[in-house]
C-alpha cells in the first residue's frame, strides 16, 4: 500500500487539518497515513509554539489509529536539544519519527532574515554543516524530512539545491545517514515544479550513488486538499533515482510495494 508519511493535524499550530479529515482524504484515495506533529523545542521566534501534549495526542487519536492511519512526529533538531529530542523519540510508542532541519544555529529557515548577509552558496553550506552536526548528535529517529525545506524560502534567484555547490557536504551528509540508515524523504510540495524535480533527482541520485536504499514519501500536508499530493511523482522520482518507497509502522522499516 501506497503511504503518505508526512502530514500535519490537529496538534500542529500552523496546520488547517482535523485528523478526522485526514482519514477521510486517505480512504478515497485509498492510501495509508502517517500523522507527525511538529514538535521543534526552544523554536527561534517562538520557542514552544510547535510543541504539544504528546500524552493527549495518544488518547484522543487512538480510536483512529490502525494499520493505516499511524501516529508518528516530526522532530525539529536542534544542536541544544539534542537530549530532549532523542528523550521524547524514546518515551512514547511512535510508529515513526521524522527528523527535521527547521533551523540553522538558531535561525529559522522560514524568515527571510535568517539569510541576511549570506550568498546563496553560504546559506546551502550553512545549512549542510548544520545538518551534519545535528545528525551526528541525533540517533532517536527513522528518516529525515524533506532536505530541500529552504528552498521553499530563500530569498535568491536560484533556489535549488545544487550538487556541485558543496558537493563534499551534500556526500558528507548522505554517507551519514546511509552509515545510520535513515532513509531520505521525497517531500512532494515543491513536485509540480520542473526545475525541482531536475535539481531533485540529482539529490536522490547522488544519496542513491553512495548506497542509499530507501526512500519515505510525505506530502507535508496541512490541509485536507494536500493529503497523497503529487505521491505519483514522489514514487516517479524513486525509481528514476533507484529508490525504493518504504515507510514505518512501530517503527519497523516496511516496504510499500511487497
Ligand atoms: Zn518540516
Ligand atoms: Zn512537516
Amino acid at each position: 500500500m501506497i503511504f503518505d508519511t508526512h502530514m500535519h493535524c490537529d496538534y500542529s499550530c500552523d496546520s488547517h487539518m482535523k485528523i478526522a479529515e485526514a482519514v477521510a482524504a486517505a480512504k478515497q484515495q485509498n492510501i495509508g497515513i502517517v500523522i507527525t506533529e511538529h514538535w521543534d523545542d526552544d523554536y527561534p521566534t517562538n520557542p514552544s509554539a510547535f510543541m504539544f501534549d504528546v500524552d493527549e495526542y495518544f488518547e484522543r487519536f487512538a480510536p483512529y489509529r490502525s494499520d493505516k492511519v499511524l501516529l508518528g512526529i516530526e522532530i525539529g533538531m536542534q544542536k541544544q536539544t539534542t537530549a530532549a529530542d532523542e528523550a521524547l523519540a524514546g518515551k512514547y510508542p511512535f510508529d515513526y519519527v521524522l527528523a527535521s532541519m527547521h533551523c540553522i544555529n538558531g535561525r529559522d529557515l522560514y524568515e527571510e532574515r535568517c539569510y541576511e548577509g549570506l550568498a546563496k552558496v553560504e546559506a546551502v553550506r550553512e545549512f549542510l554543516i548544520d545538518t551534519l552536526a545535528n545528525l551526528e548528535r541525533h540517533n532517536n529517529f527513522d528518516a529525515f524530512a524533506h532536505i530541500d525545506y529552504m528552498c521553499r524560502y530563500m530569498p535568491y534567484a536560484d533556489k535549488e539545491l545544487i550538487l556541485g555547490e558543496a558537493p563534499e557536504l551534500f556526500d558528507q551528509v548522505f554517507k551519514l545517514l546511509i552509515a545510520k540508515e535513515k532513509p531520505l524523504e521525497i517531500n512532494t510540495r515543491r513536485l509540480d515544479d520542473a526545475g525541482a524535480m531536475a535539481a531533485l533527482l540529482a539529490v536522490y541520485r547522488r544519496y542513491a550513488q553512495l548506497g542509499g536504499k530507501y526512500a519515505v514519501i510525505g506530502s507535508d500536508a496541512h490541509y485536507k486538499e494536500h493529503v497523497g499530493r503529487r505521491m505519483r511523482e514522489a514514487l516517479g522520482l524513486a525509481d528514476e533515482a533507484g529508490l525504493e518507497p518504504v515507510y514505518f509502522r512501530e517503527r519497523k522499516m516496511r516496504k510499500m510495494r511487497s
